[in-house]
């Protein structure tokens, strides 16, 4: 196992700036997930971990080693790729093999393809076609291939992007566990950010090249630094407005939310739909009802007010009827919700 750190990386392709001085400390045996919109950058980073691209400027060092034109078959990291990628002319315990072939290692192949089968849930599968497994599956089968020589770094690409969502939910859980058991230092990309804050030690929320904030899945959620985080991880309501002295105001309407800006400075306020809730609060604000969505466990509700779209969240069990498209309706949130940017 083994400590990952990026240290000023950035990468340009010609005119492209894929990646501008990103730094990241991973710590040995986390799980560390990049997540971010398509073109981002995710997968050039991981692919400068890996060792298939070299920085423009900056380092990658594993356990504080600069691996600068160290080559990625010597980098001692396990990938597993959003394709499946098995040999088909290979049967699943030959694919757990091929990982161990390329690497100096202590390890009896048969019994050690026999352990990473059965960690990953296909004991007994070792003689099938790849071909005739399903989706997640194989995917299970090209993560026991990643692990097979016990990498220090394990490198997961969307690896589950092309599963449906509720295999996705328990593949990931098991990914977790597999990690967890085994110790070993993870980093993750994934555009999903659900998934992200679901399985994550921590997360980098990345935007345009660049690192937007790093932190646990609830600072990111609770305390987004960046109002692209605030509107990319989980769903947000942003108000832009001014402080006044009684709060802050947002087109002519004053909430009272203690801010630190002096009066007349712009203040930016976001408050999860889950936050808000029906009917009156400290803060109210009314507007027309564009959709409410019964979700069962909730409702949805889409309002515009003043030609700004609001969510609102809020318990099925809350509520006596779902209101109706058109409908005018007052909803509000208490002061200690806000988060202010
Ligand atoms: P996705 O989720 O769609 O895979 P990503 O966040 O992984 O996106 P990257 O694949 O890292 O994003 O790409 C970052 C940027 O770098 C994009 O603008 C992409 O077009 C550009 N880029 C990546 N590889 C190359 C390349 N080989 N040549 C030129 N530009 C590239």
């Amino acid at each position: 196992m083994s400590s990952l750190s990026l240290d000023s990386v950035s990468k340009r392709y010609g005119e492209t700036t894929a990646l501008s001085d990103v730094s990241l400390d991973i710590e040995d045996g986390e799980f560390f997930t990049l997540v971010g919109p398509s073109g981002c950058g995710k997968t050039t980073t991981l692919r400068a971990v890996a060792g298939f691209e070299s920085p423009t400027e900056g380092a990658v060092r594993f356990g504080g080693v600069d691996v600068s034109g160290v080559p990625p078959e010597d980098r001692d990291v396990g990938i597993v790729f959003q394709q499946y990628s098995l040999f088909p002319h290979m049967t699943v315990r030959e694919n757990v093999a091929y990982g161990l072939q390329f690497t100096d290692h202590d390890y009896d192949p048969d019994a050690r393809v026999a352990d990473l089968l059965d960690l990953v849930g296909l004991a007994g599968m070792g003689d099938r076609d790849p071909n005739a497994l399903s989706g997640g599956q194989q995917q299970r089968v090209a993560l026991a291939r990643a692990l097979a020589p016990n990498p220090d770094v394990l490198l997961l690409d969307e690896p589950m992007s092309a599963l449906d969502a509720r295999l996705r939910e328990r593949l990931r859980r098991e990914v977790r566990r597999i990690q967890a058991e085994l110790d070993v230092t993870t980093l993750y990309v994934t555009h999903d950010q659900a998934e992200a804050l679901a399985v994550s030690d921590r997360v980098a929320v990345m935007n345009d090249g660049h690192v937007e904030q790093v932190g646990t899945p609830q600072e990111v959620y609770r305390e987004p630094a960046t109002r692209f985080v605030a509107e990319f991880v989980g769903e947000n309501n942003v108000f832009d407005g001014r402080a006044t002295e009684a709060g802050v105001e947002v087109d002519g309407t004053t909430f009272a939310v203690p801010v630190d800006a002096r009066p007349g400075e712009s203040v930016t306020l976001c408050v999860r739909p889950e936050s808000m809730q029906v009917g009156g609060a400290t803060n109210a604000l009314t507007g027309v009802v564009d959709y409410a969505e019964f979700l069962g466990d909730a409702v949805r509700i889409g309002l515009d007010w003043q030609g700004q779209a609001v969510v609102v969240r809020v318990p099925a069990i809350d509520l006596d009827s779902v209101p109706a498209d058109g409908d005018d309706l007052t909803v509000g949130f208490d002061s200690d919700a806000v988060v202010t940017l």
